[in-house]
């Protein structure tokens, strides 16, 4: 059964909400309750509910700045705001904050409740498929050199905010062309596939992994000094080395990658600097004869 949460100072409208939830025709939600701005936001936060119900008039807090709050920390959870009033700024307000739709108290059947929390649940299935197709990569999954870059700027300005280290490796697959030539593109694409696993296995879960070009990825090694970088990425031009990708056609083939590593704040304290670095790095790597790792 989907949870939902609602964030509301008054019992009675609990109460209310849990008689209407027992009335539905369709779907069976499990409601939860938090009375307060301080229980409901890291709740919220937690990401194990459907969808939210939100008071407007949060005791003395705003439930405007909550969702402003859930928001900024990348909350994913459609939130339907309840309000006192019939007001067209509340309205708009609410809107504007994020919220997906807002009910008046006053008025709000089983049935209107019922049709809001399905409008809501549908539309934000619908918005988290959308937000994968724009991010991901579709022959790799991967994520793409737009969410890449997304994920690059804030990332670099959570390391100047917190003095943290964070490692760039722009890689390159060495004569990736002649694997077309040679075996025909779907062969090409397979080779881009094994690659895009050996990257993955190669880092842990909070680092990322990004298909930015044909055949260039770019991975963002989270609190990683210049010395585990190149660890990180020697490991994985060696890997790539090693392996023995099975193509379409039932043969096996083998590619090489060249990397070039950048590190913040070694080699700049912007986003730009370190994809430049990396690139030049990555540059060298080629000139230098490939399959190999050279820092910036
Ligand atoms: P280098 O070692 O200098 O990197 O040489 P290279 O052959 O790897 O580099 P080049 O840039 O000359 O060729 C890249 C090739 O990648 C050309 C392009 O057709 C191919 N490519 C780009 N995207 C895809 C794709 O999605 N699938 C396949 N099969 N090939 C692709
Ligand atoms: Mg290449
Ligand atoms: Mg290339």
């Amino acid at each position: 059964m989907r949870r939902i949460l609602l964030i509301d100072d008054d019992r009675l409208q609990f109460r209310l909400t849990e008689q209407m939830f027992r009335s539905f025709y369709g779907e069976q939600f499990a409601l939860d309750w938090s009375s307060t701005y301080e229980d409901g936001l890291p709740k919220l936060l937690s990401g194990g509910y459907a969808a939210c119900l939100l008071d407007y008039q949060l005791g003395p807090r705003d439930g405007l700045k909550l969702i402003a709050e859930a928001i900024a920390a990348d909350c994913a959870t459609p939130i339907i705001f309840l309000t006192a009033e019939t007001s067209a700024n509340v309205d708009t307000a609410a809107m504007r904050a994020g919220a997906l739709d807002y009910l008046v108290k006053g008025e709000i059947t089983p049935g209107s409740l019922e049709r809001s929390l399905r409008y809501a649940l549908q539309l934000s299935d619908t918005l988290k498929q959308l937000k994968l197709l724009a991010t991901r990569d579709e022959l790799t999954g991967l994520i793409n050199r737009r969410e890449f870059d997304r994920v690059l700027a804030e990332e670099t300005e959570r390391a100047l905010r917190f003095k943290r280290p964070l490692a760039l490796v722009m890689c390159d697959l060495d004569y990736f062309k002649s694997v077309n030539d040679t075996h025909g593109h779907p062969a090409g694409d397979a080779v881009l596939k094994a690659a895009a696993g050996v990257l993955l296995a190669g880092v842990r879960t909070i680092d990322r992994v990004a298909r930015v070009g044909g055949e260039e990825f770019a991975i963002l090694l989270m609190e990683t000094d210049r010395a585990d970088a190149l660890i990180a990425a020697e490991r994985m031009v060696a890997t790539m080395r090693a392996k023995k990708i099975s193509l379409p056609d039932g043969k096996i083939a083998s590619v090489t990658l060249s990397a070039g590593v950048s590190v913040f704040p070694l080699q700049g304290n912007d986003a730009a600097s370190l994809v430049k670095s990396a690139d030049e790095a990555l540059y060298m790597a080629k000139r230098a004869g490939r399959d190999r790792v050279v820092p910036a």
